[in-house]
């Protein structure tokens, strides 16, 4: 694996400054598509190559404490995780902005981590957030920026943190639809076929994020990746599987501890980076 080094900082501020007076950019996945306009649908419904991104500008995150980890491939799995915060019924942008920010000052202030540890996040508004530093162009690049949300994998799997704690109920439909256009997003980027990649953070790590409902429609989520995917021309049988020895299924605990933005474990012996 090689770790790319940052270059330059020009982008980011362009990035940034579009940002501002735009609210939200939509990126290039990594089979070509590359957009200079922000859309969700087309006039027929079909779902758009990637979601409206608002970055980091857009919600004022910190600089990272470190450096940012950046492997030149792409990761295996894309790991499903709830915020364990509140099910918030304010639906707005401010809220879904304030939410990242609040996400990575626990992280940064209370877990030690060098920024966000989730490389996305999803409000229940259904807004769509980058997390940790140069997450959509390095998704652009086909590359993988290295986090933390779950322990063991962070070099081998991609998070997003959707709001809210799915236990006893479901996410709205703004954050389905959302987390839906962002697991497409990403598979198409990473040539990641979705019926194996997509998977909850209970597979790998002993948790019951993302919630016994949310994990229970991960079947019904990887098909409508695959739907939009097969939608946009991606033959889902050419997509890659997974090489590794991959989750490892642990059970659930009964006694994990509870408190806002604890989602499982985020960081284990086997990352290299926080
Ligand atoms: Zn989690």
């Amino acid at each position: 694996m090689t770790n790319i080094p940052r270059s330059g900082l020009s982008r980011r501020s362009i990035l940034h400054g579009a940002a501002l007076a735009s609210g939200a950019i939509a990126l290039g996945g990594g089979l070509g598509a590359t957009s200079a306009s922000a859309q969700t649908t087309d006039t027929d419904g079909v779902r758009a190559a990637q979601p409206e991104l608002y970055w980091r500008g857009a919600w004022n995150a910190r600089p990272p404490s470190s450096p940012i980890q950046v492997l030149a491939n792409a990761p295996s799995y894309i790991v499903v995780h709830h915020t364990a915060t509140a099910n918030s019924t304010n639906y707005s942008l401010d809220h879904a902005l304030a939410l990242s920010k609040s996400i990575q000052n626990f992280h940064m202030d209370s877990n030690g981590w060098a920024d966000a540890g989730q490389q996305l996040t999803i409000s229940r508004g259904g807004y769509v957030m980058e997390g940790r530093d140069r997450t959509p162009e390095s998704i652009a690049a086909g590359h993988h920026v290295v986090g933390a949300h779950v322990a063991n994998y962070n070099s081998t799997a991609i998070g997003i943190e959707n709001e809210g704690l799915y236990m006893t109920v479901g996410p709205t439909q703004a954050l389905r639809d959302s987390l839906v256009v962002t697991l497409a997003w990403l598979c198409r980027a990473y040539g990641l076929n979705p019926h194996s990649a997509i998977r909850g953070h209970r597979d790998f790590n002993a948790t019951a994020c993302p919630g016994d409902v949310l994990y229970s429609m991960l079947p019904e989520l990887r098909n409508a990746t695959a739907s939009v995917l097969t939608a946009q021309g991606v033959k889902i049988s050419a997509l890659r599987e997974p090489t590794d020895d991959g989750p490892t299924y642990p059970t659930v605990p009964d006694d994990e501890p509870d408190h806002e933005f604890y989602h499982g474990p985020g960081r284990g012996p086997d990352d290299f980076t926080r």
